[in-house]
């Protein structure tokens, strides 16, 4: 049993109303001494679920009027007796009502501490829990309806569902542990080889499922390359859809935006250095190469932008070098030929060196803001493919991403080993391994740190 909190759960602000939410086995009784409805019963006297009028005092004095909900446990988003008490949104007035609440034995909430209850309470997955977050922070309408599927489980039944079948497999390793020359397993070895191979065919979907997870939730870092002129501000402009960045026919025009999130499509782009687009180190400058490089190093997209409408010359031969390096280092490269309002002056023979670079010949108007070729790249690139995206199976966290990796690792272990003739036994020590992983994964055995790490980063009041 936990103690009974509160906190204001709506943003700290004026507003038309401010929400006080108290939670706990106590939760009830001390809304009883705050609220009390005009209908002249206590609040724990009215059904739950049902919204009533009151009063709402501190220390016996009425400071304002409002409404209060009563959710009675299990049945409330925590798991426990919670009450909700609507006041007037001022800022002071929302604070005083806590206060109210507090002088009536409640003790105030930590970040979190409502999902977390409910987490504890086991009204939500870990995953869930995370969903929660994601949807409240979600910048995008397809990071809405991810999150939103993923607040009902859907990635929690997947990872049951695997869950499941490694502690079928890892039942039948240990029946033949125990009793080595009986045939009580019903799982042939070629039988175990086979399940074990699909569970890593499974497991390596949901793992490579948070590329396009990743670009969905927290974006691509990205950077624009191009020489001076070429259209990077431009190009910036249309992808963030209004006029942010300074374009200018003199060069040299600076911002001090290092990062700028814009959505394209269903993907959100994380535009990096975005002060140095028209600053005199644009990346083909001589002295800006090592700088460029940099820049470079930090982005895992480059957009790449040629002026179509000029004639290549050796800056252009300089950033097409640079970009055979980084598509070497593993940078994803899309070249984009800009201006295709104007005639082409640009060579065939470099169009097609730079459109082979990149795998397509991108063409677009940065100008006239049409880049829909663009944006249609980036969706082939980062979502096809990736399985989940429609019914919410997909990992969009860097902590879930990092337990199935090694989940992963230790199933592809456990198969090899049984590819290679080892017996159940060594592979059972790498299913063990996975299903801690995979258990970790969604809160099932995540240990008290991880889970207060995950809330620590909710606000209170959630
Ligand atoms: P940056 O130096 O690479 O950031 O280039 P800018 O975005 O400042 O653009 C340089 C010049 O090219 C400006 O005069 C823009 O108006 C012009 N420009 C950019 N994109 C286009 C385009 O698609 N078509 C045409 N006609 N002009 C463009």
């Amino acid at each position: 049993m936990y103690e009974t909190v509160s906190a204001i759960s709506t943003p700290h602000g004026k507003g038309g109303i401010a929400v006080i939410r108290i939670t706990g086995a106590e939760a009830i009784g001390v809304a009883d001494r705050v609220f009390f409805p005009k209908n002249g019963k206590k609040l724990s006297e009215i059904p739950s679920n049902l919204s009533v009028f009151g009063g709402i005092r501190k220390e016996d004095a009425e400071i304002d009027t409002g409404v209060a909900v009563v959710f009675r446990a299990p049945k409330s988003f925590t798991g426990e007796d919670t009450v909700e008490i609507s006041c007037h949104g001022g800022i002071l007035l929302a604070g005083s009502v806590l206060e109210s609440t507090f002088l009536a034995g409640a003790v105030p909430a930590g970040p979190g501490e409502f999902t977390k209850r409910a987490f504890l309470n086991g009204k939500l997955s870990l995953s869930q829990a995370e969903a929660v977050m994601e949807l409240i922070e979600a910048e995008s309408e397809e990071k809405i309806l991810l999150s939103a599927k993923k607040t009902k489980g859907s990635l929690t039944k997947k990872l049951d569902a695997l869950i499941g079948e490694l502690k079928y497999l890892l039942a039948s390793t240990y029946a033949f542990i125990d009793y080595p020359d009986e045939d009580l397993t019903d799982v042939t070895p070629e039988e175990m080889e086979k399940r074990v191979g699909a569970l890593e065919e499974k497991l390596k979907t949901l793992v490579d499922g948070y590329r396009s997870g990743k670009a969905i939730s927290e974006g691509i870092p990205t950077v624009i390359a191009g020489k001076p002129n070429s259209g990077k501000s431009s190009l910036m402009n249309a992808i963030l859809g209004e006029d942010r960045a300074i374009v200018s026919d003199i060069a040299g025009t600076t911002r001090d935006t290092i990062e700028e999130k814009a959505v394209i499509g269903k993907v959100i782009l994380r535009l990096c250095d975005t002060a140095g687009i028209r600053d005199s180190s644009d990346p083909i400058e001589a002295e800006g190469v090592r700088r460029a490089e940099r820049k470079l190093d930090a982005a895992e997209l480059i957009l790449a932008v040629f002026d179509t409408s000029r004639p290549e010359d050796a800056d252009d031969e300089r950033l097409l070098s640079l970009l055979a390096d980084e598509k070497a280092a593993g940078k994803e490269i899309v070249v984009l030929f800009n201006k295709s309002d104007l005639p082409a002056r640009l060579s065939p023979a470099f169009v097609s060196r730079a459109a082979a670079l990149s795998g397509t010949a991108i063409t677009v108007s940065a100008e006239k803001e049409e880049i829909a070729p663009l944006t249609e790249e980036i969706e082939k690139r980062y979502l096809s493919g990736a399985v989940g995206i429609d019914t919410g199976e997909l990992v969009t966290n860097a902590r879930q991403h990092a337990s199935l990796r090694q989940a992963l690792d230790a199933v592809r272990s456990a198969r090899e080993a049984l590819r290679s003739g080892m017996t159940q036994d060594v592979a059972s020590l790498d299913l063990e391994l996975a299903l801690a992983r995979l258990s970790e994964t969604d809160g099932r055995a995540a240990s008290e740190a991880v889970v207060n790490e995950i809330f620590s980063h909710f606000c209170v009041g959630k």
